[in-house]
């Protein structure tokens, strides 16, 4: 048996996805929703429940990253917590979601990378490109990036470089029609870029559509939320996957 804990949890996909996998793959197990109202009580719950793994969401990844009985990997540096595992007794956690955006962009080609935003989505994207520039709305956030030397503007500051692949990790667009960034800036970028990418999903967002009229590809949040659940179910599994394959699995049941 698999979980995900959150808070509110009814609108999480993964259920859907894993136990589509399962049954595609002829795998006797299932995946269940928890919602959990005390993060505290993650590690001694999942105990408690005696499940094989679990998929960690809003609010309770840094909870699970603090009382995991052991912690790998790169959520050791995000300090957040997606996948805790059942091993020999002991609930290890990790972090899929940074590691499965870098595997949604593998077929691309790019070296230079700015993120848009500066919240919780930016802070684990910037660990696995370490030498991506980050612009953001406003100040406050972005002392985060400049204390670890990456190069951080506001928009007022930013004076229009050429970058290959542009991320939006805001949630401008999520539930309006705003875009991360102002417009003139946007346009500027997205006419030297090659990639643009959201982490939204479920929608196409003005970031993306504005993307497209400069014939640049894009993928929406969906093919970072494929394969973070590619990444978690190796790691349920503890063994590798074809992720191409698996994330096919994925993207059959979401689409
Ligand atoms: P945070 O709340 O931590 O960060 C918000 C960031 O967005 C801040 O930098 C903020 O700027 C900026 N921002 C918010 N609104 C606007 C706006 N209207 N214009 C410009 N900038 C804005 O968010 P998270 O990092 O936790 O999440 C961001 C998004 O990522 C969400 O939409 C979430 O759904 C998505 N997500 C998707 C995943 C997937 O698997 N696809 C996984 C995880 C998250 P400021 O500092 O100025 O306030």
């Amino acid at each position: 048996m698999f979980l995900i804990f959150g808070n509110p949890v009814s609108h999480s996909k993964s259920p859907l996805m894993h136990n589509y996998f399962f049954k595609k793959s002829n795998i006797k197990e299932c995946y269940g929703r928890y919602k959990l109202e005390n993060g505290e009580e993650i590690i001694d719950k999942f105990k408690e429940l005696k499940i094989k793994g679990a998929n960690v969401t809003v609010p309770h990844k840094e909870h699970a990253f603090k009382l995991a009985d052991e912690v790998r990997g790169i959520a050791k540096e995000i300090g957040a917590v997606n996948t805790l595992v059942e091993e020999n007794g002991k609930v290890i956690g990790y972090n899929t979601d940074a590691p499965g955006f870098l595997e949604a962009v593998k077929e691309f080609e790019y070296e230079s990378v700015l993120i848009i935003g500066a919240g919780g989505t930016a802070k684990a994207l910037s660990l696995v490109f370490p030498n991506a520039h980050i612009l953001n709305r406003s100040e406050g956030r972005l002392q985060y990036f400049r204390n670890k030397g990456l190069k951080s503007f506001t928009w007022d500051e930013f004076k229009t470089n050429s970058y290959d692949l542009i991320i939006n990790t805001t949630s401008a667009g999520l539930s309006d029609d705003n875009y991360p960034a102002p417009q003139n800036i946007l346009k500027e970028l997205f006419s030297k870029a090659k990639y643009a990418v959201d982490v939204i999903y479920g929608k196409e967002t003005p970031f993306l559509k504005l993307a497209k009229q400069y014939n640049l590809k894009t993928k929406t949040g969906l093919d970072m939320l494929v394969y973070q659940g590619v990444l978690a179910m190796e790691l349920f599994l503890g063994k590798e996957l074809d992720k191409k394959k698996t994330a096919e699995i994925y993207f059959e049941i979401l689409r």
